[in-house]
């Protein structure tokens, strides 16, 4: 019953929490839902996504039954992949190994750079090629972070 006015477009795309673990989801596009899913695709709703690593479910909707694990998308999410082959960038298939052997022979990581040229030339398709819909800069760059601090240690 609220007025438009008082519509939380922003703050609702973290405020709500995952249908199975209870951690924060995020709000989703439908669109990137609809690009990523392997099944016909669902009606148009509100979706949101949930990244824990150790929580089956990645997107759930507001209809009821409109829950997607996994294995119901074309691409395996890597942030539900603990291992070296997740997926960081979707448009160029970069994998935390890929950002680690790098980083091993180099001090700065050329997929990082690859990656921002692409943006800077908008030439990444991120909203229906990674599962989160956005830019995958963050979690690449998150991934520099940890793997110098595992080659550090190793
Ligand atoms: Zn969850």
């Amino acid at each position: 019953m609220s007025g438009a006015c008082c519509d939380r477009t922003e703050s609702s795309e973290v405020a709500d929490a995952c249908v199975s673990c209870g951690q924060r989801a995020r709000h989703v596009e439908w669109l990137t839902v609809a690009a990523l899913l392997r099944t016909p695709i669902p009606p148009k709703q509100k979706f949101w996504i949930c990244q824990e690593t150790n929580c089956d479910v990645v997107y759930f909707g507001e209809n009821p039954g409109a829950t997607y694990r996994s294995d119901a998308l074309n691409v395996e999410p890597g942030f539900k992949n603990p291992s070296g082959d997740a997926l960081l960038c979707y448009c160029f298939d970069k994998r935390r190994r890929d950002i680690e052997n790098e980083l091993r022979t180099s001090r700065d990581s050329a997929i990082a750079a690859e990656i921002r040229t692409a943006i800077s030339a908008q030439a990444c398709a991120c909203e229906v090629r990674n599962p989160t819909g956005k830019c995958c800069l963050g979690a690449v760059n998150a991934e520099i972070d940890a793997a110098r601090l595992r080659i550090k240690t190793t």
